[in-house]
């Protein structure tokens, strides 16, 4: 490849491809790999990082030079391009724990939770790096399979066009030579986890979110969302009298133990089947809270109850 070429925009991106998913789209159309673009960029592949958390600097503009895409739609294609509204705008910081999550309180009083400082705390990223992928994008796109920004995060369960659960992948390498010999069969996701995901969905792709009765803004919902997940892992301590409402969340869920009463970490950090867990009580938890059918503690609780007219 030589430094001369231009590349079309075509194979363009999809509206929530992850970065390194277009780039390497565009690598198969050449011939060449993921390596070759960066370093034709003019970037060292070895110090360019994870390209879809965070590029280096200068790498979208470079990109979009090339390409003729936007800097910013480039820059969307990574989770720091959807800061603040996903993640906070600065890195990550010893008080972006307490700030991301107990600015609401939903579940639990305000102040039950302890203030926890965690510098590389980063919301929703795993510390193990898995990829979840919905079955039925892959089998209807071709080699090399394009890949979500958020099946990367530990924030959805199912693919809210196909409805289904979306298949969690321990190796967060994204082929799927696996799936084109024995492609899994789809589970159908319950209308509850498909609520959720829904809004987190329409959060990324148009800024706002819908609630019972009101529009919010995307980084106000993923903030909510946290939230309650921070909440129903809540240690005993913290969940003093709320204890049993907060394991009733988890039974309603179909689970006999929650996560964290004992020995607390984020969300972030727990294996892939507890951060499933985890957000299917949240649904579980959302869900009971627009029916009226659970009381929430946090004055953030009116957010799921219709606005008084
Ligand atoms: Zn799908």
């Amino acid at each position: 490849m030589t430094a001369a070429r231009r590349w079309p925009i075509h194979p363009p991106p999809g509206p929530t491809e992850a970065l390194t998913s277009w780039l390497r789209r565009i690598a198969s159309r050449y011939e060449a790999d993921l390596d070759d673009l960066v370093t034709d960029l003019g970037f060292r592949p070895s110090a360019a990082g994870d390209l879809d958390a965070c590029p280096p600097d200068g790498f979208a503009r470079a990109l979009s030079e090339r390409t003729g895409l936007e800097v910013k739609q480039i820059q969307k294609m990574s989770l720091n391009g959807w800061s603040p509204r996903l993640i906070d705008p600065n890195r990550p910081g010893p008080d972006t724990f307490p700030l991301y999550n107990q600015q609401f309180s939903v579940l639990l009083g305000v102040g039950r939770r302890r203030v926890r400082e965690i510098p590389t705390w980063l919301p929703w990223r795993s510390t193990r790096p898995a990829l979840r992928a919905c079955p039925q994008c892959i089998a209807a796109s071709q080699p090399p399979y394009p890949y979500q920004l958020l099946w990367l995060l530990a924030i959805t369960l199912s693919c809210p066009f196909h409805k289904c659960l979306l298949e969690v992948r321990e190796n967060p390498v994204s082929h799927f030579a696996d799936w084109d010999h024995k492609p899994p069969v789809p589970k159908p996701a319950s209308p509850t986890v498909l609520t959720m995901d829904t809004r987190t969905w329409q959060a990324m792709a148009t800024g706002f979110t819908d609630l019972p009765g009101r529009r919010i803004h995307a980084e106000t919902w993923f903030r909510l969302l946290r939230t309650i997940i921070d909440e129903l892992e809540a240690t005993i301590t913290e969940c003093t009298t709320a204890a049993r409402m907060i394991t009733g969340i988890w039974k309603t869920a179909g689970y006999s133990a929650r996560v964290g009463p004992l020995s607390w970490q984020p969300h972030e950090s727990y294996p892939p089947d507890v951060q499933v867990r985890a957000l299917q009580t949240a649904a579980t938890a959302i869900h009971l809270l627009e029916r009226g059918t659970l009381t929430g503690r946090g004055p953030d609780a009116t957010f799921f109850l219709p606005l008084k007219s």
